[in-house]
């Protein structure tokens, strides 16, 4: 089961990409994650990828293949992966399908999470964070049990900067720019599936699951 997840910010990457991985014992591969572990750790390859994450810009080509081709070729991708944020440009995608192809594996599906920008502008701006037990919520999806006021430490909540709504107007503008040469690659190589993503998190699942299913038949 070899997988791509694609879908903007608030579209619920995350939280499909949990339960995709759980379900089929297949690891998730998250380029962003795999960064700010190396972050963490002080590795080389995060000393690299910190500047570029800081400034907001993707990391090099050259730096972010080859960590996707070193962890492709592990051993607990022998039934599958699910790769997220990568590819994120149409060269890592043609370097994918040469990484894939040495391997002697190919991509079954890439799952696009499709959700409307309102309903994404929605999501985003909604959000609203306690600064001292760092606990999220949402407005409207879960909300806290007094308006703007944290459950766990009773803490005023605060909208961060990044949840504006000019800010996040313009970081889906940014995505979906960013997004759609990808989108047009596997859509005209006959991989791409478009998931509604405005639906309930668990119906989302159950479509995902509906076409998994395809698979394993
Ligand atoms: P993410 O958690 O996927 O939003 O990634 C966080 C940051 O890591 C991005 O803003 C980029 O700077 C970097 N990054 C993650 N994946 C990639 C990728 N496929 N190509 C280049 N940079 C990436």
């Amino acid at each position: 089961m070899n997988l791509i997840l694609m879908g903007l910010p608030g579209a619920g990457k995350g939280t499909q990409a949990e339960r995709i991985t759980k379900k089929h014992d297949v690891p998730h591969i998250s380029t962003g994650d795999m960064f700010r572990a190396a972050i963490k750790e002080g590795t080389e390859l995060g000393t690299k990828a910190k500047s570029f994450m800081d400034a907001g810009e993707l990391v090099p080509d050259e730096v972010t293949i080859g960590i996707v081709r070193e962890r492709l070729a592990k051993d607990d991708c022998s039934n599958g992966f699910l790769l997220d944020g990568f590819p994120r440009t149409v060269a890592q995608a043609d370097a994918l399908e040469d990484i894939l192809s040495s391997l002697g594996k190919r991509l079954d599906y890439v799952l696009n999470i499709d959700v409307s920008k309102d309903q994404l502008e929605e999501r985003l701006t909604g959000r609203r964070v306690s600064p001292t037990s760092g606990k999220t919520y949402h407005v409207i999806y879960n909300p806290p049990k007094q308006e703007g006021i944290c459950d766990v430490d009773g803490s005023e909540l605060v909208q961060r900067d990044d949840d504006k709504p000019e800010t996040v107007r313009k970081r889906l503008e940014v995505n979906m720019e960013q997004q759609q040469p990808l989108i047009d690659f596997y859509e005209e190589k006959g991989y791409l599936r478009n998931i509604n993503g405005d639906q309930d998190i668990d119906v989302v699942f159950e479509d995902i699951e509906e076409l998994l299913k395809g698979l394993h038949a």
